[in-house]
């Protein structure tokens, strides 16, 4: 009698499926024992100086300055960048709000840009900004409605996919404004031939636990000019003048990185290329297969990218779906995966109520429609394979 073999039943995610969690898998032991050890555990030691040239030379830059967190960094670096109390500074309106806050950390004002068909700062907006709602006096650029003096134009590399760049740096050039690089999500992204931190004037890595690679937290100030790097190092330390008697020349901060975040951080950067490999990889499983599920669509790339896919993401299209982006997400969540929409849109922000801003519509259609789906390094094709099941069956 023929033996009758079924077919074993999808593996079930009987355990938790995580959003984006670190994976650690190289030389994280030893060189944070290292410091355990030598007693090297707080704000200096040869990690910090190591981690900072592994960062500048990976990216590109002369200088790396290292930081707390992401957030600090865009602070030291608005700072160090010139932007003052009153500034305003152009920021894109999808994004998670650190740039924003950093911003107002200066005292200046975020000025929202809304995004273009690859999700991120819409040149075509910040030009029409700069042309329509500025005039320039005396040298100095000036919201004709606010009055205030317009600084920079940050960018923000959301989910591992570069901005469009170029002509931002074209109208930077023409309107005489800083050009600083949000790319916290997007550390080892390429911008046509060059990687993004080194594109702008100066620019802002995180090591938080969820991006790329992780120091637990921590942040990096990147840039190739050598009286900014300093300053950011001097800000970033308290601002001393002289060590023995304790002799601070401004306001500084107590931004430092320790050195066995650092040391955690040296051993993540050794390992980053394989980090990128495994997230085009899975990026590319998810999106073979949301391609034949009608009414989800995966975050689109341009051809002059490289992505690193940080947050694995796509849209929701309610109608053709059969259901929108939150009740996928819960559905997910009875399955024990996590997955998670994208920031408020911070033109509706109230924590930046009072911004001004420049069209939303697509910030806001994104918003609703997205979903950021399990992607963590250490993903298990298995569960991977979970996501892709509960993802795909079928609605109406
Ligand atoms: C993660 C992140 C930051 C900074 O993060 P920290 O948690 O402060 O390290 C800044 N901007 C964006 C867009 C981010 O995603």
């Amino acid at each position: 009698m023929a033996e009758v073999i079924s077919k074993p039943a999808p593996k079930a995610a009987t355990k938790f499926i995580p959003l984006c969690v670190p994976h650690i898998s190289g030389n994280e032991w030893e060189y944070v024992k290292e410091c355990l050890d030598t007693g090297w555990v707080s704000s200096v030691g040869s990690y910090v100086n190591r981690f900072e040239r592994m960062t500048a030379d990976y990216v590109g830059t002369k200088h790396a300055v290292a930081a707390v967190s992401g957030t600090a960094a865009l602070h030291a670096a608005l700072l160090v960048a010139g932007v003052e109390p009153d500034d305003e500074v152009l920021v894109s309106s999808l994004s998670f709000i650190a740039p924003a806050n950093a911003v107002r950390y200066c005292g200046a004002w975020p000025v929202f840009v809304d995004v273009d068909d690859y999700w991120q700062m819409d040149h075509r907006l910040v030009a029409e900004f700069l042309e329509t709602k500025c005039s320039s006096s005396q040298g100095t650029l000036v919201n004709k409605e606010t009055g205030r003096r317009v600084r920079a134009i940050l960018p923000v590399h959301i989910l591992g996919h570069p901005v469009d760049i170029d002509p931002i740096l074209e109208l930077a050039r023409q309107y005489n404004l800083v050009v600083i690089e949000d790319a916290t999500e997007s550390l080892g992204a390429v911008y046509k031939d060059r990687k993004v931190g080194r594109l702008g004037d100066i620019a802002c890595f995180s090591f938080n636990g969820n991006k790329l690679i992780t120091t637990g937290g921590g942040g990096m100030i990147v840039t190739d000019n050598d009286e900014w790097a300093a300053r950011a190092k001097y800000l970033t330390t308290q601002a001393k003048d002289d060590e023995i008697e304790y002799v601070h020349g401004t306001v500084g901060y107590n931004y430092r990185l320790t050195n066995m975040q650092a040391a955690l951080g040296c051993a993540q950067l050794e390992q980053i290329s394989e980090f990128i490999e495994k997230k085009r990889t899975i990026a590319q499983r998810y999106e073979d297969a949301v391609r034949s599920v009608p009414g989800l669509t995966p975050m689109p790339h341009a051809a002059w990218a490289d992505p690193v896919f940080w947050l694995y993401t796509i849209l929701v299209d309610e109608a053709k779906y059969g259901e929108d982006s939150r009740a996928l997400m819960r559905r997910l969540a009875q399955n024990n995966i996590q997955a998670r929409p994208l920031w408020q849109p911070l033109h509706r922000s109230p924590a930046h109520a009072t911004a001004q801003s420049c069209g939303g519509e697509v910030t806001d259609r994104l918003n609703r429609m997205a979903l950021s789906l399990p992607c963590s390094v250490g993903l298990e094709p298995y569960e991977l394979e979970s996501v892709i099941e509960v993802i795909s069956r079928a609605h109406g």
